[in-house]
């Protein structure tokens, strides 16, 4: 079992593979508060073209945010799409978190996040009902510019099979917090943008595309078989040798007359 310095450990081996694999993350896609939260419950278990997308769509089937507040979820639903990952959750959980911050603040501005500080907001957020962590924490930190790294089911599977999280036995605020002390705050966002990449690329729902994937050398969920595993950890450790000379034929001949 790992112990906390090696997990933290692995976290920079993976980010740093991740990093030469994916690149830079890229700027956050959206700007405003209502959005940020749109996005991080849409792209739950969607790739981020399937969430831009779903985004999208809301933005045009809706006047406004107001609009999508006090709609059914069988209508956002519908405009989801049947085939659109959690749509039937997704659906219920949007209008019902837009709806408890009209209540309290009768604006769908999100202004009063200007006055709200980093560690009010995340709370304010998390005792939402039906709000999980991760929404609270994609809030604090794109919104309000906390030291806060998301945990969805994607970051649980990804970082779980990787042996750093273990969604089995803690809690999404739990590993939210694990990752918090783990990872810098100038490196939060790109650490959970990677473990996003890696889930919605390779490291999918079901089974995992571990033959292409770049931490497969030292991933301890890698399913791929076992010679190809040995002959890449022997093709690691051993330098390779240079081939022995072989004698020219006729010369070892001349010698045995
Ligand atoms: S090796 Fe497989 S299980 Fe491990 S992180 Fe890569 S895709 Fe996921």
């Amino acid at each position: 079992m790992l112990i906390f310095a090696d997990k933290v450990r692995r976290l920079e081996r993976v980010r740093l593979a991740l990093k030469k694999r994916y690149g830079d993350a890229p700027p956050v896609a959206v700007a405003h508060p209502v959005e940020h939260v749109l996005r991080a419950i849409l792209s739950e278990e969607a790739t981020s073209r399937q969430a831009d997308d779903a985004l999208d769509r809301l933005r045009r089937h809706f006047v406004d945010w107001n609009d999508l507040r006090v709609s059914r979820p069988r209508e956002i639903r519908e405009v989801l799409g049947t085939n659109f990952p959690r749509s039937s959750h997704k659906a219920r959980v949007i209008p019902r978190l837009l709806d408890q911050v009209f209540k309290q603040y009768n604006s769908m501005v999100w202004d009063f996040l200007e006055k709200m500080g980093k560690v009010e907001t995340r709370a304010f957020f998390e005792k939402l009902e039906d709000v999980r962590p991760f929404v609270a924490a994609i809030i604090a930190r794109d919104c309000v510019g906390a030291h806060a790294v998301p945990v969805d089911y994607d970051v649980a599977r990804v970082l779980g099979r990787l042996a750093v999280l273990d969604p089995s036995t803690q809690s999404e605020a739990e590993m939210q917090a694990i990752l918090e002390r783990a990872v810098k705050a100038t490196r939060a966002y790109e650490v959970h943008w990677l473990a996003k990449r890696l889930g919605e690329d390779l490291c999918i729902v079901g089974t995992p595309l571990c033959r292409q994937c770049p931490l497969n050398s030292f991933c301890p969920s890698a399913a791929i078989p076992s010679r190809t595993r040995a002959n890449k950890k022997k093709a690691a450790a051993k330098p390779s040798k240079p081939a022995a000379k072989k004698k020219p034929k006729a010369a070892a001949r001349k010698k045995r007359r």
